[in-house]
């Protein structure tokens, strides 16, 4: 039987008919398959350059005999362990499969259709499609020098608002705010309005104004702070992230998410990889010592970037990048155009290894002596 030429497209609910999905880095296989190119880097997607803790690796190797049962829907051994690293009690944590998970869940717990989310312009791109996926109407304040406007974040909360965005530092920026004006935020704003402080680059900053969210919780009932495995600790393909708020705010989290959201190699891994402390550090020093060499290079080529505390670097290329990102593929170097975050001149380049990171600088001398 024929069936009729209905287009599900018009069956779909409003916000899920406009939406236009994330749009991820490109993997290093897709371009030597489009490229023909025997091998490339890839410094597109804020990647640890070192890979996981060893630790973290001999964790999935073990855990693997035991695939064929179902995860700890509860997070059990995870929650202990990142309750004693945190200093808070497992009551407070929600795990999710990749810190994008429970971004997602505080959009679908507490913004119903119509209600307003905040955020800033220039912010990951997840705040705006998460709001719009769920209905809610995404608000995106005018940045100030490509980071975060407090201020102008404040003045747009309204009784309609019930979410606010902020990503410290921010990607794909790597600005980032400061103790006092984090905290004259929280202290302004209504306490029905859900703060989430998004801290997915926490362990790479090293500024002594940054602020660590998860000490103010015993402050701010409508905080809640994410943060993630997927980037100094190296493990982005398992996908385990988790926010640390109050209980209460935990408890209508875990109502919401999948009951086995986060796999077991991934709780196994990540128990390893908190207790690897050190791999940590070294990730966190290479990264300073790497990203001074790329902003370095950008100097020496003329160009300007948005200064960055995290693993990568925003640079201004001084033309539209398509062009540039383009070349730089052919030099089977990937990185990250962010046009669609309202930056058309800039190319994101996370921090890679020493030698990626004089390749990238080299291909990027080349393609702008092309262009
Ligand atoms: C990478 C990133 C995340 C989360 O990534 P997950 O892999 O889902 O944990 C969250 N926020 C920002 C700002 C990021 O850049």
């Amino acid at each position: 039987m024929a069936a009729k030429a209905l287009d599900p497209s018009v069956l779909a609910v409003a916000g899920v008919r406009r939406l236009r999905p994330y749009q991820p880095g490109k993997p290093i296989e897709e371009l030597q398959r489009e490229y023909g190119l025997r091998e490339a880097i890839k410094l597109a997607s804020n990647e640890n350059p070192g890979g996981p803790s060893p630790r973290a690796l001999e964790a999935v190797r073990r855990a693997a005999v035991d695939v064929t049962r179902y995860p700890d829907g509860n997070g059990f051994g995870l929650k202990r362990a990142l309750g004693a690293h945190l200093g808070v009690d497992a009551s407070q944590i929600t795990l999710g499969n990749g810190s994008n998970d429970v971004l997602e869940l505080v959009a679908r717990t507490f913004a119903a259709p119509g209600e307003e989310i905040v955020f800033s312009e220039h912010a990951f791109a997840v705040y705006p499609l998460a709001a719009q996926a769920i209905g809610a109407i995404g608000l995106a304040v005018k940045a100030r020098e490509w980071g975060h406007d407090l201020e102008a974040m404040r003045a747009a909360v309204s009784e309609k608002t019930r979410v606010a965005f902020i990503a410290n530092p921010n990607n794909p920026t790597g600005t980032w705010v400061g103790a006092a004006a984090l905290r004259a935020f929280l202290d302004a704003v209504p306490e029905t309005l859900i703060v989430v402080v998004d801290e997915a680059y926490f362990e790479y900053v090293e500024e002594s104004d940054y602020p660590n969210c998860i000490a103010w919780l015993t402050e701010y009932a409508n905080l809640v702070v994410t943060r993630t495995f997927s980037k100094a600790h190296g493990l982005a393909g398992l996908r385990v992230g988790y926010a640390v708020s109050s209980p209460q705010i935990a408890d209508l989290l875990n109502r919401v998410r999948q009951p086995f959201n986060v796999n077991s190699l991934a709780q196994a891994a990540a128990i390893a990889a908190l207790e690897d402390t050190g791999y940590v550090e070294s990730s966190r020093a290479q990264n300073r010592d790497e990203r001074l060499r790329l902003c370095r290079g950008f100097d020496e080529l003329g160009l300007g970037y948005v200064p960055s505390v995290a693993n990568f670097v925003a640079v201004d290329v001084a033309r539209p990048a398509a062009a540039v990102y383009e070349a730089l593929l052919r030099l089977g170097v990937i990185v990250r155009p962010v046009a669609n975050y309202g930056m058309d001149r800039h190319l994101r380049i996370t921090v890679g290894l020493p030698g990626e990171n004089e390749r990238a600088l080299e291909a990027l001398a080349a393609a702008l002596r092309r262009g």
